[in-house]
């Protein structure tokens, strides 16, 4: 997002839409409603007469070229992808990829890898298209660090969906069939899924800070929830 005073806002995004995780948030079953929040930002930045530009990347060539006074950097997380041998196989698939529909899958034998919120999310999904679901996960329980109503909320869920989940289950090698975990065991899949959560890359934050007055909200900061996204914009819309 690229901010410059007098009040002119202008908000370049990458994709043909707005919405980044947030839109992939609502795409997990039950979580539908999180398109309102979409919407509300939707509605509010064409009704304050924020210019959007889709299929504009923040570049650090584009910010120069635009010669901004203020740049606040929101450009989430990347995916997090582990040293683990096979993760780059034909079979391995990103979270997103299954959650967005660009790879269907229905009745198939499916491991997620990495049981935070979003794995959990995304076996619910997957579950919810008739796969045989199993998630491992290397910590000692899986949705760590949700509060304890919706995790128990969530965990029901995946009871119901006959989701499987294994902990204290480090994921050692993933081949054709098989995803090798904790002290060699293993399970028999068609296809793994891989959401070992999100990393925040700082290289364009430490290339424009030396020449613009900028700031870094959201994920980007650190990947976290839509509050600590939504809490670092308001500061900072606050003070620009
Ligand atoms: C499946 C899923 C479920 C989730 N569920 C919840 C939940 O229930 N509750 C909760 O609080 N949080 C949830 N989250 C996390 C939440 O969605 C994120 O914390 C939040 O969306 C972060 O907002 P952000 O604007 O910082 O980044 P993002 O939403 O990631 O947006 C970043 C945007 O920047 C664009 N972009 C990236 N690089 C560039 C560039 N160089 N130039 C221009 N544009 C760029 C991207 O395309 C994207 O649109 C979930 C996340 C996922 C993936």
């Amino acid at each position: 997002m690229m901010a410059k005073r007098g009040h002119k806002v202008y908000i370049w995004e990458k994709e043909d839409h707005i919405g980044g995780a947030l839109k992939l948030a609502t795409l997990p079953p039950g979580k539908e409603k999180l398109q309102w929040l979409l919407d509300y930002y939707s509605n509010m930045t064409k009704k304050l007469g924020i210019q959007i530009s889709l299929n504009k990347e923040a570049t650090e060539e584009n910010i120069d070229n635009f010669i901004p006074d203020t740049v606040i950097l929101a450009y989430g997380s990347r995916a997090f992808i582990p040293p683990i041998k096979g993760i780059n196989n034909k079979n391995s698939i990103t979270f997103e990829k299954i959650l967005n529909g660009t790879i269907k899958i229905t009745n198939k034998k499916v491991i997620v890898g990495g049981g935070g919120l979003v794995g959990c999310e995304t076996a619910l999904y997957l579950a919810s298209k008739g796969n045989d679901v199993t998630i491992l996960e290397m910590l000692s329980e899986i949705a760590g660090g949700m509060e304890k109503i919706s995790k128990n909320y969530l965990l029901k869920e995946l009871s119901e969906g006959n989701v499987k989940y294994f902990v204290n289950s480090p994921i050692k090698e993933i081949t054709e069939n098989f995803v090798i975990f904790g002290e060699g065991n293993s399970i028999e899949m068609d296809y793994f899924v891989v959401s070992f959560g999100g990393v925040s890359d700082h290289n364009l934050y430490e290339k424009t800070k030396t020449k613009y007055e900028t700031y870094l909200i959201g994920d980007a900061l650190k990947p976290n929830k839509i509050i600590d996204a939504v809490h670092t914009g308001f500061a900072i819309g606050k003070i620009v």
